[in-house]
């Protein structure tokens, strides 16, 4: 059976910038991306923020040119999901195998915890299909959707999940962001800078974010909050037109060319849970995780320079963390990249202090 020195779970920026490293390293990385390669940038239009590219560039067009930038160096790309992984001892085990007749889509999208995991028990029954010396696990974390109608149709065309990402392509618009956490508070002020009204449409009479964040936006004259409120559908031609909200049990139709969807993420780590430490939100912990739990692993690693040693591993010696499924924070292309990068960079001197 096939050991790889570094394998790479992941098809995102995270998981390809890993990938151009590691194998312009000469690690010969085996890189595992899905079905669907590319990650979250694959569903949006135009980025703007990624530097380097002035004129701005498809999220598409960037994800297969990280895909063949990854190849060019020796990455092999195989388009299959993980469906689950041992990291009991060294080398690890991967499987890629599903039960018959378990449509791979499902199993990676719509399993729940338990369907997962009783999956897994049958899956582990096979030969793995790879060993590894080394791990990198840039599984990414998708934004939680409302499933209303007009959410996936107007997807990147008057739809998104990252503010910070589209704002600017809301200037002097109308826009609705959904949530009551501190991303639908970030994304609403962020969005003031822009538009020229910003509605938060809130489920409950009460923000769960941080009182600062509330204080933030609750003085903006920009932003109107719709307490006790939820979004039913988002409605047009082509673009975003109209929102339908329901507000003391009626239904109200309002104008808006955007609409934000605040309402969490979820991260892609549920074939990796009991098998490593992950935070009460789903991401993996890092010895760099901005947590209890990593300040703790942090402490657990200090070289006799007090410094941590590498920072991306996670509490499993040899399996190290990049991108949205471990950064609750930023999850920008960029920051998911850099932090692909750190990943292969202390991958390579980890197996360098192994031999
Ligand atoms: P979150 O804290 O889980 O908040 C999600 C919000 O969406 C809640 O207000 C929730 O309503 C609402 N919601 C959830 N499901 C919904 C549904 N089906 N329909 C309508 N509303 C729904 O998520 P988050 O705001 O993305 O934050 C996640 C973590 O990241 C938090 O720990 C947060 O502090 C952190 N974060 C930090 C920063 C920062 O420090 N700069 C920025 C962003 C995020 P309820 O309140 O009624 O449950």
């Amino acid at each position: 059976m096939e050991t790889a020195k570094v394998v790479i779970i992941g098809s995102g920026p995270a998981g390809f910038s890993a990938a151009i490293y590691t194998s312009r390293a000469m690690l010969k990385p085996v890189l595992f991306g899905g079905l669907k390669s590319g990650g979250q940038l694959m569903n949006t239009t135009e980025v703007e923020n990624y530097a380097g590219f002035s004129e701005g560039i498809m999220g598409p067009d960037l994800m297969m040119s990280m895909r063949k930038q990854a190849e060019k160096f020796g990455t092999v790309i195989k388009d299959q999901y993980v469906t689950a992984v041992d990291l009991s001892a060294r080398p690890f085990k991967i499987w890629t195998n599903l039960p018959n007749g378990q449509d791979p889509e499902d199993f990676a999208n719509k399993a729940t915890p338990e369907e997962m995991q009783a999956s897994q028990e049958a899956i582990k029954q096979n030969e793995p299909a790879i060993l590894a010396e080394s791990l990198i696990i840039s599984t990414g974390a998708a934004p939680i959707l409302l499933n209303v109608p007009g959410e996936h149709e107007f997807f990147a065309r008057g739809v998104s999940a990252c503010a910070v990402c589209d704002a600017a392509f809301f200037k002097e618009k109308i826009v609705y962001v959904i949530g009551g956490g501190d991303s639908a508070m970030e994304d609403a002020t962020a969005l003031t800078k822009f538009a020229t009204e910003v509605h938060i449409v809130h489920r409950r009479d009460k923000f769960r974010a941080s009182k600062v964040m509330v204080e933030r936006v609750l003085n903006n004259p920009k932003i109107k909050v719709h307490w006790n409120s939820s979004l039913k559908e988002i409605l047009g031609h082509k673009v975003v037109e109209k929102v339908k909200l329901i507000e003391d049990g009626r239904e109200v139709e309002y104008p808006t060319q955007g609409v934000f969807l605040a309402i969490g993420h979820k991260p892609m780590n549920d074939i990796f849970k009991g098998q490593l430490l992950i935070d009460d939100h789903g991401y993996v912990v890092t010895r760099q995780s901005a947590t209890a739990q990593g300040v703790e692993l942090a402490k657990t690693s200090l070289s006799e320079q007090g410094l941590v040693q590498f920072p991306s591993m996670t509490s499993v010696e040899g399996v190290f963390a990049a991108g949205d499924g471990v950064d609750v924070r930023y999850k920008q292309a960029i920051t998911a990249a850099g932090q692909g990068c750190a990943a292969s960079l202390d991958a390579e001197r980890w197996l360098e202090d192994q031999d």
